[in-house]
């Protein structure tokens, strides 16, 4: 491994588990203080007339920010990582990139959220958009002579496409496209999408980089100067910036990331193959089991599976009684964090996505999306049991 350019230690190949340990040593004050300190300042004083301290207004940068920034862009082998306010308050600086007439492909499948930026918000600002089922279908055809970018998840949520970066890279290079991957799904202690051709890399670091379900921030990792500026230069203006202390939260996640992510990795594994067990479970969609179609793609770009599971059971009724009878495991919006939580996205996280989108996609009111946690895989298992017997007796 090559640790030219890198300011925390000397001489050791460092693994993803050790990088989360490494702070950034030339931000470090003069105590030595291992937890980063939040800078709760708005602004700095300026040591006299022309000089700064590196550091002016907290809006455009802060010592805190930075430091998360610094350890979000090792992780993802980024020039730089821009921290903001939430994950859509980094896609929605990023559509910032394009203007009225550009037109965008996006994966028909993406967050709720995210649909609901283009379709309400980005359309209005008059950019077009085609979606298209990138893990199955090839972009070119929809390629048109105002095409500027390809924007895609994978796996995506919540119907775990897979879709093979370095493929559509190769296509988006050819035709002078940018490549966007929203990569909160995987974290990037699991996949590294600029290192397999994308231009720019999303996460909601609300999600598994926070991993605690105590706050909301987004990223935008790049490697090319030009777009580090441009997005610098936006986020700085509309004020999207995440807080100093939303960055030390998230820097505290960082810390455990690697051992997060190994457990919740696991325990998913085995949870996927305990649900295909069960009789009301119809399907069970997780990238790790042989038969996804994206296993393979899976193996080839990312180090392990994630720690989402989409499942479908054969009725609505059921799903509810599923819903209302957890305990162990939470019945809540997000995923990402140290437990295990339990969404419906057609009332939850894809509750604005149009039927027809919906439809399309194959989201229905028997689809429930797993954020699996760190929790004894034995008691996860122990709780389904118990809640697939009330189910079925309510459903009865
Ligand atoms: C949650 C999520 C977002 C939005 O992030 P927020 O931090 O909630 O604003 C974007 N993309 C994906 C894949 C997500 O799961």
């Amino acid at each position: 491994m090559d640790c030219s350019g890198c300011n925390r230690c000397t001489e050791i190949n460092c693994s993803l588990d050790t990088k989360c340990q490494q702070l950034d040593r030339s931000l470090m004050d003069q105590w030595g203080a291992i937890s980063f300190p939040i800078y709760q300042t708005a602004t700095f004083k300026h040591p006299g007339f022309g000089e700064t301290s590196g550091f002016a207004y907290t809006r455009t940068q802060n010592p805190t920010r930075k430091q998360l920034e610094s350890i979000v862009g090792y992780l993802e082998s980024g020039r730089d990582a821009i921290a903001f306010a939430s994950g859509m308050a980094a896609i929605a600086t990023v559509m910032e990139l394009f203007k009225p007439g550009d037109h965008i492909i996006i994966d028909s499948d993406l967050y709720g959220g995210s649909i609901r930026l283009f379709n309400e918000i980005c359309i209005k600002n008059g950019f077009e958009y085609t979606a298209v089922n990138l893990s199955s279908e090839d972009p070119e055809p929809f390629i048109k002579e105002n095409t500027k970018a390809i924007y895609l998840e994978t796996p995506t949520n919540p119907m775990m496409n897979v879709t093979d970066i370095e493929k559509i890279s190769r296509v988006a290079k050819e035709k002078e496209l940018l490549l966007i991957v929203d990569n909160t799904f995987m974290s990037p202690y699991f996949q590294n999408p600029l290192l397999l051709g994308a231009d720019i890399v999303i996460h909601s670091g609300t999600k598994f980089l926070g991993g605690h379900h105590d706050t909301i921030g987004g990223f935008v990792i790049v490697k090319d100067e030009d777009l580090d500026n441009r997005i610098r230069f936006i986020q700085n203006t509309i004020g999207a910036g995440l807080s100093p202390f939303d960055s030390w939260l998230i820097l505290r996640g960082i810390r455990t990331l690697a051992v997060r992510l190994e457990r919740s990795g696991e325990n998913a594994l085995k949870l996927a193959n305990y649900l295909k067990t069960n009789k009301h479970v119809k399907k069970v969609i997780y990238p790790g089991l042989p038969e996804h179609p994206g296993y393979e793609i899976m193996k080839k770009q990312a180090r392990g599976f994630g720690a989402m599971i989409t499942f479908e059971v054969d009725s609505a009724e059921f799903a509810r009684a599923i819903l209302n009878n957890v305990e162990l495991i939470y019945f809540a919006e997000s995923l990402g964090g140290t437990e295990t939580l339990i969404t419906y996205p057609v009332t939850q996280t894809h509750a604005d996505v149009p039927a027809d989108v919906l439809k399309k996609n194959g989201i229905t009111d028997c689809t429930l999306r797993l954020s699996v946690g760190i929790e004894g895989i034995a008691d996860l298992i122990c709780e389904f049991n118990r809640v697939f017997a009330i189910a079925e007796k309510e459903t009865a």
